[in-house]
């Protein structure tokens, strides 16, 4: 962390400003070099300064300088940030500038990864910055300022100052047994306070399914035969929500993605339209494409031709999909009923062609997820896998330190556990961590945060 480091932290492409940060020991004296009569060295902190940067005497842009002096700066380290034009000539040029003065470009993330490791913020903030910048709905939105802004992280002290209390009261217990004004810890004294934490850490993972859906949305695929009509029924999805469908990259129009938001919920909706049974090698892509749609996706719509008898094929793959979460949309119901299949629950009656029963499919799929539901006042659920499966680990020890309680074992014993599960809940907030571990983390970052 000794050098200074750089990077574009808009995104490339024409604008009318795109701003390079620069952090570290030398920030204010590599870009002072670059700039004309200015001495950067002498201005305020946390100030704006008009100027130019010049390659040997030839201007390069008309820019705005921010010099803003550690330790209050976003990495706790001097920052300088550089407005300039926003054309790309001009940003790779004057990244290359900084490049050849000293700086070194920075690693994707590393900006954040040096707020955390310098103590600006902890790494479920770091995370929240992370979904911030992904976050596509409100509630995305909301769910990452609050994780940002530390309420997740103060959710998770505060659950470790409870298992911590039990703990040292254990300790002091063992250590210093002829203390009298320390409450004598037996079995039966902790186990209700165990029991708190276990039902506190039982509703962080329950309340965790409404962050995961907030966070990524509902991966939904729109599966069955050719000419069923799975192509109509996205657009009629996505249309009304005036979405954009883009082919997925690599996929050459195979697969077709688009993106609604259902009371704030992303369904990101992948459709296999595209497959056409032109020949059979496509076919079976098609079919093997499907399967592994199935595998992947959160919710399948399932759709059948209510104008013909159901085959064979539609029956193999409906026994696939109904070991998944499932919608089964009967469509072409403006023509006649040719289709046999006795079903009860998730069935919507559809004509994408007339655009009917759209809405009574979207009301099932809000049903089936509870979306009317999640709380939107005071988000604070946890959203990531990393810090899900953390928390499980925790409530495994906690459930574990209970059993232990229920078989008598001794009570320094059933400490042990208990100060695991502190141990791993610490892991969330980033108390313990493996560099390899934030290496990967903050590489999943954008360049220049
Ligand atoms: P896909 O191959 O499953 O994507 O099916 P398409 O969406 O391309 O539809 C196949 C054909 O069925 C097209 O000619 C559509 O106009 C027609 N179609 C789709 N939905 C309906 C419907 O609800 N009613 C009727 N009558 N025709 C439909």
């Amino acid at each position: 962390m000794n050098d200074t480091i750089a990077a574009v932290s808009t995104s490339l492409g024409v604008g009318a400003i795109s701003i390079i940060r620069v952090s570290g020991i030398n920030a204010v004296d590599i870009v002072n070099k670059l700039t004309k009569n200015k001495n950067l060295d002498k201005v305020k902190s946390h100030s704006i300064t008009y100027g130019h940067i010049v390659d040997e005497n030839k201007i390069v842009d008309e820019v705005l300088i921010s010099v803003m002096k550690s330790p209050k700066t976003f990495t706790c380290e001097d920052v300088v940030e550089i407005n300039l034009h926003g054309s790309i000539a001009t940003t790779n040029y004057v990244l290359r500038l900084l490049l050849n003065n000293g700086c070194r470009l920075a690693e994707p993330g590393e900006f954040t990864k040096r707020a955390f490791l310098n103590g600006r913020i902890d790494l479920m903030q770091a995370e929240g910055i992370m979904d911030l910048i992904n976050s596509k709905t409100e509630k995305a939105r909301s769910l990452a300022i609050n994780q940002l802004d530390g309420k997740v992280s103060n959710m998770i002290r505060s659950l470790r100052d409870d298992i911590i209390s039990v703990v040292a009261n254990i300790e002091v217990n063992n250590d210093y047994p002829e203390y009298d004004d320390v409450e004598v810890l037996t079995n039966d004294v902790i186990r209700p306070k165990v029991e708190i934490i276990k039902s506190k850490l039982e509703k962080i993972l329950d309340e965790s399914k409404n962050g995961i859906l907030i966070r990524d949305g509902i991966k939904t695929s729109i599966i069955g035969k050719p000419n069923v009509g799975k192509s109509s029924l996205l657009n009629k999805l996505i249309n009304e929500d005036k979405a954009i469908v883009t082919d997925i990259e690599g996929t050459t129009r195979d697969i077709v993605e688009g993106k609604i938001s259902l009371d704030g919920i992303l369904l990101n909706i992948l459709d296999t339209a595209g497959i056409r049974d032109t020949d059979n090698i496509v076919e079976s892509i098609g079919v093997k494409k499907s399967l592994d749609l199935i595998n992947e996706s959160d919710l399948i719509l399932f759709v059948l031709n209510n104008n013909e008898i159901i085959s064979k094929e539609e029956m193999d793959l409906f026994n696939k999909v109904k070991e998944k979460n499932h919608i089964v949309v009967i469509n072409k119901c403006d023509l006649d009923k040719k289709l046999e299949i006795d079903l009860k629950d998730n069935v919507v009656y559809i004509s994408a062609l007339k655009n009917q029963g759209i809405d009574e499919l979207k009301d099932k799929i809000k049903y089936i997820y509870d979306l009317g539901n999640i709380e939107t006042e005071d988000l604070s659920y946890l959203s990531n896998a990393r810090s899900i499966s953390l928390v499980e680990k925790s409530y495994n020890l906690i459930c574990d330190t209970l059993k232990a309680i229920d078989n008598q074992i001794p009570i320094d014993i059933v400490g042990i556990d208990l100060k695991n599960s502190w141990n791993i809940l610490g892991e969330i907030i980033g108390e313990t961590y493996e560099n390899e571990f934030l290496d990967q983390l903050f590489s999943r970052f954008c360049l220049g945060k």
